[in-house]
């Protein structure tokens, strides 16, 4: 059996990139597994052991969805065909049909009977699907001081572990870039992180990590993502005797113009890097930045800021 291209299907896949790069079905198994390692003498390594805690729990909730598809296989095809994003964060976050997926977390998540994390989980479980509509839409929303900071990991993952599948779901999307280059075209949501990917069609390649629905999409590289300037642009790493200056796998790209920046890992400097997972475990880094005056506008929804 063979594929016959056409002439302008081979120019085609010759020049373009490809724009999306879709996550494994395993991607909290495997961010599970890379936070445990980050951990390992770690200052924050019991905070990043509890997200890998909640990332196994979300791989439970993608190997066994507690709920079907969010919406009609129509109403998703002419999204597609619109060029708009068919799981759009801030109409489907009303609709709650992730309110399932948050119920089955917090049945599956154990912790020991006393202490923050079962406080946290205590709230939860007392909290009315109102309540956990406005937590979730204030979240999504970046709205971070209307949600108790103890309760944000759990949310975010719910709605991190609902949307992935759903992304999953889709059948060969077809999706077009957003309005904006950090604008996930999956769920319409901020992009969380970059990544310069290493292999086959998609090396050397930059994409952007959802912070939602963990879709990536090709965005060129050397160009702020939120202000499209690459006038003067600056990479910022932690110092690391591991890797030589230039090479460190996680750089932050800094724009002088809009002060805005977005971290980003290399894997061809460490190929098991995560987004999620080491964009958490770099939060030394954007404090620094912080200092420096650069602002921050990559959300991460298993944190709230400060
Ligand atoms: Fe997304
Ligand atoms: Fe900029």
């Amino acid at each position: 059996m063979s594929t016959i291209l056409e002439p302008g299907q081979i120019e085609a896949s010759a020049v373009m990139p490809p724009f999306l790069h879709l996550p494994p079905a395993n991607l909290f198994e495997l961010r599970a597994a890379r936070l445990e390692h980050l951990a390992e003498g770690h200052a924050l390594g019991d905070y990043l052991r509890l997200v890998a805690r909640l990332c196994r729990v979300q791989q439970q909730l993608v190997d066994n969805p507690p709920g079907g598809l969010p919406v009609a296989a129509e109403r998703q095809r002419l999204c597609i065909s619109h060029g708009l994003p068919p799981l759009a964060a801030d109409s489907l976050v009303r609709e709650g049909p992730w309110l399932d997926w948050l119920q089955s977390l917090i049945d599956r998540f154990d912790t020991e009977p006393e202490g923050p994390l079962a406080d946290a989980l205590g709230t939860l479980r007392g909290s009315s699907d109102a309540q956990r509509k406005g937590w979730a839409i204030a979240l999504l929303g970046g709205q971070y001081d209307v949600v108790p900071a103890a309760l944000v990991p759990f949310i975010g993952a719910a709605l991190q572990a609902a949307w992935s599948s759903w992304l999953l779901a889709l059948p060969e999307p077809e999706l077009k870039p957003a309005g904006s280059l950090a604008q996930c075209p999956a769920c319409g949501s901020p992009a969380m992180a970059g990544v310069v990917r290493n292999r086959g069609k998609h090396n050397g390649l930059r994409y952007l990590a959802c912070s939602l629905c963990s879709c990536e999409w090709h965005v060129v590289r050397v160009k702020c993502v939120y202000c499209e300037s690459s006038k003067g642009l600056r990479y910022s790493s932690l110092e690391d005797d591991r890797h030589a200056p230039g090479k460190a796998p996680l750089r932050a790209e800094c724009c002088p113009g809009c002060q805005g920046y977005l971290k980003q890992s290399y894997l061809e400097n460490d190929a098991a890097a995560e987004p999620l997972a080491d964009d958490l475990a770099s939060l030394a880094l954007d404090m620094r930045l912080d200092e420096e005056g650069f602002h921050r506008l990559a959300p991460n929804l298993m944190l709230a800021p400060g």
